[in-house]
C-alpha cells in the first residue's frame, strides 16, 4: 500500500510517500516559507536527484497541490496518478482526550478536530489547513489522523496527568497533562524492544527525544506512564527556545514587572527562553556546545542546565517505573551529540546505567546502536526516530483493522 504522510506546520509542509509492505520511502520533500517571500519546494524521489522549485507558495492549498503534481509528474514523479495513493496519514499534535487513538477522518471527526484547536493553538490550525487541502485535491482518498498526544493519553494514569489545582479545571476545561512527541516515543520504544530482543511488555524504558523541542517518557511495559511535556509542549525539559519547568509564581511576577499580557508572557516562555534565553547566543545546540568549548560561561550554563534537567528526570522515571532496562536517545541532539549524552548519564552508574565512552564518541558510527558498556545492567541506545513510518503504520492499521 502507498501511504502519503503529511506533517503540516505554520509555514511548512513535510511529506513522505511510503510503500508500507517494505516500509520504503518512495519520495520525500518539504514545502517551506509558505506565505512568505522565497518559498521553496524540495522534492526527493528515492534514488534520483533532488528537485527544487522556487515558485511562490501562497498557502497550504497551493503547497499540497504542487506536491501532488510532483508526485505524479512524468519527470520526477513516483506514481502515475493519485489513485495509486491508498490513504493519507496526517500528524496532529493534540486531539485531547477525545482522541486516544488514531482515527479515520469523517465530517463529524473534522468538526471535533476544529473543537480541539485550543489544545495546541500553534500547531493544530496548520494541521487542519493540510487536512482541508487534501479533502479538496484528493476527495476520494481516505485520510487518517495520527495524534502526538494519543500514546500518552492511552497510557498515563490519572495521578500522573492531573495537575494539583482545583479538580473542576480538569472536569470543566480539560486542563491536564497531555504529553507530546508520542509518535516518536512509541516508534523508538518498539525499535528498542526489537534491538534488545525482548518483548516490549517486559521492558521499562526511558526515551529521550532531544531536538528543538525536547521531551522524555517513562515507558513501562509498552505504555507511557509519565512524560515531561504537559498541557502544552512548554512543560518539562530545557528546550531550544522554551523554558520547560518554572514556578508559576515566577511567571506571574514577571508579568507584573513588565506589564505583560498573557500573550506577551507565552511568547517569552515559548520563543525567548530555553537555550536561547540562558545563553543569549542561540537556540541551536551545536552553537551552544561550540561556544561552551570556547569558554563562554553562559553557553556552558545552558549546556549544564539542559543535561541536569534530563538527569533529574531519568532519576524520577527510574523511581516511578521501579527500574530501567534502557535509556534511549533520539532526535537531532539525542542522535548526534556525544557531549549531551555523556552530560546526562555521567553519575547515573548507581542506577546500573554505565556508558562506554569510546562507543559514545565514535564519530564513524551512525544509525541504531548500543553505547552501554559491557557490564551495564541498563542498556543505552541511540535510535534515529522515524515518525513518518509510524504514521504510515497507524494509517494502515486504522484502515484495515478498526
Ligand atoms: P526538531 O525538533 O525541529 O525536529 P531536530 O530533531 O532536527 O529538531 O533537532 C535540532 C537540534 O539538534 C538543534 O538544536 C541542533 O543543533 C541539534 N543538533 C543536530 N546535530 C547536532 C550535533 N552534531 N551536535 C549537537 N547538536 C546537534
Amino acid at each position: 500500500m502507498k501511504i502519503l504522510v503529511f506533517n503540516c506546520g505554520s509555514s511548512s509542509v513535510k511529506y513522505q510517500l511510503i510503500e508500507t509492505q517494505t516500509e520504503e520511502c518512495l519520495a520525500k520533500g518539504l514545502a517551506e516559507r509558505i506565505g512568505l517571500e522565497n518559498s521553496l519546494l524540495t522534492h526527493k524521489p528515492a534514488g534520483r536527484k533532488t528537485v527544487c522549485h522556487k515558485k511562490d507558495i501562497e498557502d497550504h492549498d497551493i503547497a499540497i497541490s504542487r506536491i501532488i503534481e510532483l508526485l505524479c509528474c512524468p519527470d520526477y514523479g513516483i506514481i502515475k496518478n493519485i489513485n495509486e495513493i491508498a490513504a493519507i496519514g496526517h500528524r496532529f499534535v493534540n486531539g485531547g482526550a477525545r482522541f486516544p487513538v488514531s482515527i479515520k477522518l469523517t465530517d463529524e471527526i473534522l468538526s471535533d478536530l476544529y473543537r480541539a484547536v485550543d489544545l495546541a493553538p500553534l500547531h493544530n490550525p496548520n494541521h487542519l489547513l493540510g487536512i482541508e487541502a487534501c479533502r479538496r485535491f484528493m476527495p476520494a482518498t481516505p485520510q487518517v489522523i495520527v495524534f502526538d498526544s494519543a500514546f500518552h493519553i492511552q497510557g498515563m494514569p490519572d495521578h500522573a496527568y492531573i495537575y494539583a489545582i482545583p479538580y473542576s479545571y480538569y472536569d470543566h476545561y480539560s486542563i491536564r497533562k497531555y504529553g507530546f512527541h508520542g509518535i516518536s516515543h512509541k516508534y523508538v520504544s518498539q525499535r528498542s524492544a526489537e534491538l534488545l530482543g525482548k518483548p516490549l511488555e517486559n521492558l521499562c524504558l526511558i526515551t529521550c527525544h532531544l531536538g528543538n523541542g525536547s521531551s522524555m517518557t517513562a515507558i513501562k511495559y509498552g505504555k507511557s506512564l509519565e512524560t515531561s511535556m504537559g498541557y502544552t509542549p512548554l512543560e518539562g525539559l530545557v528546550m531550544g527556545t522554551r523554558s520547560g519547568d518554572i514556578d508559576p509564581a515566577a511567571v506571574l511576577k514577571i508579568m507584573n514587572l513588565e506589564g505583560f499580557t498573557t500573550q506577551d508572557m507565552l511568547n517569552l516562555l515559548n520563543t525567548k527562553s530555553g537555550l536561547m534565553g540562558i545563553s543569549g547566543i542561540s537556540p541551536d545546540m551545536r552553537e551552544i556546545i561550540f561556544e561552551s568549548k570556547q569558554g563562554n560561561r553562559r553557553a556552558e550554563l545552558a549546556f549544564k542546565m539542559f543535561c541536569y534537567r534530563i538527569k533529574k528526570t531519568i532519576g524520577s522515571y527510574a523511581a516511578v517505573m521501579g527500574g530501567v532496562d534502557a535509556v534511549v536517545f533520539t532526535a537531532g541532539i539525542g542522535e548526534n551529540s556525544p557531549e549531551i549524552r555523556q552530560g546526562c548519564l555521567e553519575g547515573c552508574e548507581f542506577l546500573g546505567i554505565v556508558m562506554d565512552y569510546e562507543l559514545n564518541n565514535d564519530v564513524n558510527a551512525s544509525g541504531e546502536r548500543d553505547i552501554s558498556s559491557k557490564g551495564s545492567k541498563c542498556k543505552i541506545l541511540i535510535i534515529p526516530t522515524n515518525e513518518e513510518i509510524m504514521i504510515a503504520r497507524e494509517t494502515v492499521q486504522v484502515l484495515t483493522e478498526r
